[in-house]
Order: C-alpha cells, then structure tokens, then sequence
C-alpha cells in the first residue's frame, strides 16, 4: 500500500493512528457484534459513542458548560442558512464581515431569505488576498450577531485577531480551523465547522453554541434546523451521522493523547512555517496573501505563468503530492495542511518545489 501526501482542502487525510483503529473496529465494534455503521443510534453502545465523542470536544476545546455541542448533518452550507433562521429574532438585523467564498455565500443566503443584513467589511476589491479590518465603530449597534469566516480555506486567509463586538455575538465559520489551535471559545456566541477539512468523514457539522442564544429562532423554521430542537434531543432529533461522529471522537482522542490543542498549534505553525519560509526566500513562487492574514491551514502560491501554474500539479501528482491544483476561482496552487499532514509531507512539498523551480525555469 502506498499512501501518498494529500494535500486536498477537503474531504482531506485523516490521521493514520484514526484510520487504524478505525480498521481495527470496522467489523466488529468492543463487544457489541457489530460495526458502528450497522448500530442503532438509540442503543447504549452508540450512545456512550457519541456522549464520549462530546465529551473529548468539551475537554479539547475547552467548551464552558453554558455552551451546547451539535453534531448536526448538512455541511457548513446549511449552517449558511440555520445562522439566520435560529438567531435573527434577536433584533431584526445582522452583520456580515465578507473575506471569501464562504463568507459571501453565508452573506447571501441570509439576503435570500429576505433578512436585513449588512455587509459592514470586505477584501473583495483585493481579491480577498488579506482579513478586512473590522473595528467596533463598524458593527450595527442593534445587530443580531455578526458572522464572520474565521479560517478562508480558498484565498489562504486566517484572522490574526478575534473581531471585537462587545455584547453582540460574534458568529463564526470555522470549518478550515476547527481544533488546529487553542481559541477562546467564550469570544464567540457561535461556531460552527463543516467536518471533513480538519476533523472527520463528510457527513457531519459540528454547532458550538451558547445556550442563551437558543431562544430566538424563527417558529417556522423546518426542524432540522432547529438548533433549540437539537439541543433538547441530544442530535438526535433524527438520525445523526453516526458513523462520521465516531471518527470525529477518534480524532479527538488522537489530539488529546499528543497533549491537546497546544501540542496542536506547535506542530501546525512548524509546519506552516518550513513552508512560509520558503516561499518568502526566493522569488520563483508568489504567495498571494498579506503576511498579517496568512492561514496556518491552507498556503496558497503561485508561478505566475499560466503553463507553468498547470504542470506543477501534474508533477507534483506523479511525485506522491496530491491536490495541490488551486481552487478555480483563484488558480495557482494550494497546499492543505491540515492537522493530519505530518511535517514530512510538508518538507517533501518544499524539496518538489525547489526541484520543480530548477527544471521549469520562466521564459
Ligand atoms: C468547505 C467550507 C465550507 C463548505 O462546507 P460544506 O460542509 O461543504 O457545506 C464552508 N465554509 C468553509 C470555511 C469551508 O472551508
């Protein structure tokens, strides 16, 4: 078998210690006689599964107990639309701050629905290469809550800083950082991540909320949205993606066992930084973003030539290193790095790099 260093934004590599245990219980879960995919998720041993699964996020994340933990189905994108749905009741109106794609489709979703929401900051007119500057003379003083992208998995940008909004809460899209470092849950009233970039299998979203703030959705909202409605029953109001749920608590476990969320950012910012450093040191590849915006999770680089921006892929492919092709809105390359790339990959990026530079020299 020959496994090769998977750069994808997402689904993306998952830790091998996961995948082997995760093997190693496929047919036959403890005693139960059965495969976790196979369980009812009303029997105890699923129960405890997924109690357990809350229980590591709680102790990772360190999630106070006024807050609520869903593991809901639908991806962040549905999230685009319960956000809305469950917190606009508040006041009538909400703040977007637009930094990317997702942003921008949260943003819109709200419009859609025909909710009174303001756009208060963008880095569209510089192609999103940097996190807006968002200061508290900005925020509606009677918006809901103000959403924000915290991680921008396409452009490479992260916020260097958690947006001041006084009382209001602060909603967050975190499905490209979700646990790859320690943040103060208690700065956010929400935050939300889809599970497949830094976490889990496709298949589920996790809702980190604060209880108070479970009091404002909209009664006609379809159920599934209801995060009130899953809070009360646990997740499971319906089915819950059970088996994506018990990665999820394998993954959890996997960081707690390297010394939690800490040990976590050490290794993402070595990471991040045998490949920062590299681009900053030569003039062969262009990294797009403003160094104060730079994402641990996603570097984004280009040649600057068309052709050449095209083979680096392909090569990099033939050479093990997978999904390094650019998002087709932004073109040029990108490199995921998430939790479960080891510094290895990373280093064997930057070496193909190099290599790559001498061999396609540009006209
Ligand atoms: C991938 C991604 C999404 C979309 O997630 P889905 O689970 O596919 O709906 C939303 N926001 C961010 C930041 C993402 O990286």
């Amino acid at each position: 078998m020959n496994r090769v260093y998977n750069f994808s934004a997402g689904p993306s590599m998952l830790p091998v210690p996961v995948l082997e245990r995760a093997a190693s219980e496929l047919m036959c879960y403890g005693d139960s006689g059965m495969s976790v995919m196979e369980m009812s998720h009303r029997s105890p041993v699923y129960e405890k599964i997924i109690a357990d699964a809350e229980a590591k996020l709680r102790e990772l994340m360190n999630i106070p107990d006024n807050y609520k933990v869903l593991f809901l189905q639908g991806g962040a994108s549905t999230q685009f639309a319960a956000v809305p749905l469950n917190l606009i009741g508040r006041t009538g109106k909400a703040d977007y701050i637009v930094s990317g794609q997702f942003s921008g489709k949260a943003y819109k979703e709200a419009q859609k629905m025909g909710y009174n929401v303001k756009c208060i900051a963008t880095s569209k007119d510089t192609n999103f290469d940097r996190i807006p500057v968002v200061t508290k003379d900005m925020i509606s003083p009677d918006a809901s809550y103000v959403h924000i992208c915290f991680n921008n998995t396409i452009y490479g940008t992260k916020y260097g800083y958690i947006p001041d909004t006084g009382d209001i809460p602060l909603v967050a899209d975190m499905s490209s950082c979700i646990i790859s470092e320690p943040v103060d849950v208690t700065k956010f009233g929400v935050i939300y991540a889809g599970a497949q970039k830094n976490m889990a299998p496709a298949g589920v979203t996790l809702v980190i909320v604060r209880e108070d703030l479970l009091e404002y959705g909209d009664p006609k909202m379809p159920s599934m949205l209801d995060w009130k409605l899953m809070a009360e029953n646990g997740s499971m109001y319906n089915t819950p993606p059970c088996y994506s749920i018990y990665v999820a608590g394998l993954v959890y476990e996997w960081i707690l066992s390297l010394g939690g969320l800490d040990t976590m950012k050490a290794m993402n910012e070595k990471k991040a930084a045998v490949l920062y450093d590299y681009l900053d040191s030569q003039d062969y590849y262009i990294a797009p973003v403003q160094k104060d915006s730079r994402s641990m999770m996603n570097v984004t680089f280009v040649t600057g030539v068309e052709e050449i921006d095209k083979k680096f892929p392909k090569e990099a492919t033939a050479a093990g290193l997978v999904n390094l092709k650019g998002h087709r809105s932004v073109g040029g390359m990108r490199a995921s790095i998430y939790n479960a790339m080891p510094l290895e990959g990373v280093e064997a990026l930057v070496e193909f790099m190099k290599k790559f530079a001498a061999e396609n020299p540009k006209a």
